[in-house]
Order: C-alpha cells, then sequence, then structure tokens
C-alpha cells in the first residue's frame, strides 16, 4: 500500500480503520495551516515559470529546435514540484503521525518513527533523540 511507504509510522497504529483515518486527520490539519496550500501552489508554480523562461531563453539565443528541451524541462518542473511536495507536506505530516500515536500512549521517537515500546534508555536507539514518554512530559 502507497501510503504506508510513503509514510512508515501508520504501522504505529492499532488496527486498519486508525491508520487511514489519522492520515486524513494529518492531511487536514497540514494543509489548513495559514498559507500552507497556498505557498505550496506558488513554490511549484514559479519553479515551472522560472524554468519555461530558461528553455525560451535558450531556444532564443541559440535558436535550437527545443522540443527536447521542452519534454527535458516538464520532467524538470515534475521533480521541484514532488520534491517541494516532499519539504513542505511530507515531513510535517510525518512529525504529524509520530505525534498522534504518542498521545494514545503508543512510544514512538517523533524525530525518526523508531517504535519505542520497551526501551529504558531514554534515547532512541536509531536517532539518538531523547526520548520524552508520556510519563516523563507530565508535569509533576
Ligand atoms: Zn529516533
Amino acid at each position: 500500500m502507497l501510503p504506508s511507504r510513503w509514510f512508515p509510522e501508520l504501522q504505529h497504529f492499532p488496527d486498519e480503520q486508525a491508520a487511514p483515518a489519522a492520515l486524513l486527520q494529518t492531511r487536514a490539519r497540514i494543509l489548513q495551516q495559514p498559507g500552507h496550500a497556498l505557498l505550496l501552489a506558488g513554490l511549484i508554480l514559479a519553479a515551472a515559470v522560472l524554468i519555461a523562461l530558461v528553455v525560451i531563453g535558450l531556444k532564443w539565443r541559440f535558436r535550437v529546435d527545443a522540443t527536447w528541451l521542452a519534454m527535458l524541462s516538464g520532467v524538470l518542473a515534475g521533480g521541484i514540484g514532488v520534491a517541494i511536495a516532499q519539504f513542505k507536506l511530507r515531513r510535517p505530516m510525518q512529525r504529524d503521525l509520530r505525534r498522534q500515536p504518542v498521545n494514545m500512549g503508543i512510544p514512538v521517537c517523533t524525530g525518526c518513527g523508531y517504535d519505542l515500546r520497551g526501551n529504558t534508555s531514554g534515547r532512541c536507539p536509531e536517532c539518538g533523540v531523547q526520548v520524552h514518554t508520556s510519563d516523563a512530559s507530565e508535569p509533576s
């Protein structure tokens, strides 16, 4: 399933219904952040326009048949769009998906998503982040 490949954090959810529900909740939360969707669309559009201008400039300057250049720039613009989506959407979604199991009492590293059940060291063995268990994070 693609979502669990993109978001391995979904494995931490206790059942089949909880994971897709959590993913929808997370997506809605991330997209609701003010200006987030608009910023993303703007960045992708800006990258596409920039690449188109460079291609037009190259075609005009060197007077070449730029069909291959147009195809290449389309692929490049798509790649940049995917990269922007990766940084602007996927990472915040992953962070949010790691916090949800922690809130349900399932210890998961918020730094890398490692399952910390049975961990007693207080530190994630995968990434070394200091672990805040639900007991430790409660104010005393
Ligand atoms: Zn970790």
